[in-house]
């Protein structure tokens, strides 16, 4: 056996565990500049209680709320120059990924004068400001990994920021933050969890402690099913549950990247506007019958954990939750083109040509 398990971010989980840390956050510098989406963080009560944390410890602060979903690399340029402006020497994501997302690109963009297309292009950055981050939604699982995911207009899809120093300093999860989420986001965010658990455990890159967190993270989704499937509402343990999975997904991710799954869903998102996990869910279960031609006890398993006996009941279930959805036959050359030239394509075992990311697409979504 043979592996490397890199995860440099404390995280802090249970409620209150703001409040109850606000020391660890003076060790990140003195004047934090806040970044969050436009009202969520003020509503759930996470922007108050980071700001008192922050205060208590005589930490200048700033808040922006300009980040909206799916960030863009001009957003990003945006923000890192008014970051800059307010002297900021640490940055504080409260959100779901796109916050997230955005902070770790600005934490790189206002540290130094880089062009921001060197997100894309280099790994290792002079200086990144340190980073910590409250999770707002259950899925993305970004509190935990070293990438930030950006539309970028100019390639018209979303592309990747990959580097050991946007893995955030401190990760606080309070469930409590994830109560009021919409059914609609809290849907799609957990089945983008899923998603990573499921491709993270299949990846070429996948190794034997992923695997493990990627079942675990796989049993507690499972659980959860069911009621998403009902009414879709879950009390105060159900959604530390769900925060719970999400990182470990987010954990596994970490180390094993994603795959096919996630190539075809970013071209769902910046052409047809579907949900980051929707356009996962939907795609999850046709790539599990392309995988199970070659390794049919690793989709058992998977299936298995998850309570479906099939991958038909599997289909049924998602497509009632997520669907429908169609593209033409236009629209799936074009994004199976698109996913041939994604870097995760080369992380999907066995590795699937354009043709058969194309027969993927077809078998999902034409009529
Ligand atoms: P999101 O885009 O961050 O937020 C979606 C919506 O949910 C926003 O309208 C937001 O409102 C709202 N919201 C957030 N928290 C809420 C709460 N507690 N209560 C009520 N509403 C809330 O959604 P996301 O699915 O978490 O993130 C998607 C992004 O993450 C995509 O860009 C995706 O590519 C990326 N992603 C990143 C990784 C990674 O490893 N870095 C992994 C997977 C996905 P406000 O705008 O008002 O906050
Ligand atoms: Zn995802």
């Amino acid at each position: 056996m043979r592996f490397q398990f890199y995860l440099p971010t404390r995280m802090i989980f249970g409620q209150n565990c703001i409040k109850q840390n606000s020391a660890k956050l003076a060790r990140l510098g003195t004047c934090a500049f806040i970044m969050s989406g436009k009202s969520s963080a003020a509503d759930n009560g996470c922007l108050d209680d980071m700001t008192q944390a922050l205060s208590s410890q005589g930490i200048q602060w700033f808040h922006y709320n300009k980040v909206t979903p799916n960030p863009s690399l001009e957003d990003v340029e945006t923000a890192a120059a008014v970051a800059r402006k307010k002297g900021a020497d640490f940055i504080v994501a409260l959100g779901g990924g796109s916050p997230i997302d955005a902070a770790k690109a600005v934490a790189v963009l206002a540290a130094g004068d880089l062009p921001a297309d060197a997100l894309f292009s280099q790994n290792e950055f002079e200086t990144v400001l340190p980073l910590a981050v409250v999770p707002t939604t259950a899925g993305t699982g970004s509190e935990v990994t070293p990438y930030a995911i950006l539309t970028n207009n100019t390639m018209e899809t979303k592309s990747f920021l990959t580097s050991d120093q946007v893995f955030p300093r401190l990760a606080f999860l309070d469930g409590r933050y994830t109560m009021n989420l919409p059914k609609k986001v809290t849907r799609a965010t957990m089945v983008d969890a899923l998603t990573h658990a499921i491709e993270g455990y299949l990846a070429v890159r996948a190794t034997a402690p992923v695997q493990l967190f990627a079942l675990e993270s796989l049993k507690q989704i499972g659980a959860l099913l069911p009621v998403l499937a009902a009414d879709g509402v879950l009390d105060l343990e159900q959604r530390e549950q769900l925060l719970y999975a999400s990182m470990l997904a987010g954990m596994v991710i970490s180390q094993s990247g994603t795959t096919a799954v996630h190539a075809m869903g970013y071209s769902l998102t910046y052409f047809k506007g579907l949900e980051h996990g929707v356009a996962n869910g939907l795609l999850i279960t046709e790539y599990l019958r392309y995988i199970n031609r070659a390794r049919p006890d690793d989709v058992s398993r998977l299936l298995n954990t998850l309570c479906f006996c099939s991958l038909n009941a599997m289909q049924t279930f998602f497509t009632d939750l997520l669907g429908p959805f169609s593209l033409t036959p236009k629209e799936a050359d074009k994004f199976a083109a698109i996913a041939a030239k994604a870097g995760n394509i080369k992380n999907t075992r066995p590795e699937p040509t354009q043709e058969e990311l194309r027969q993927i697409l077809d078998n999902c979504f034409l009529k």
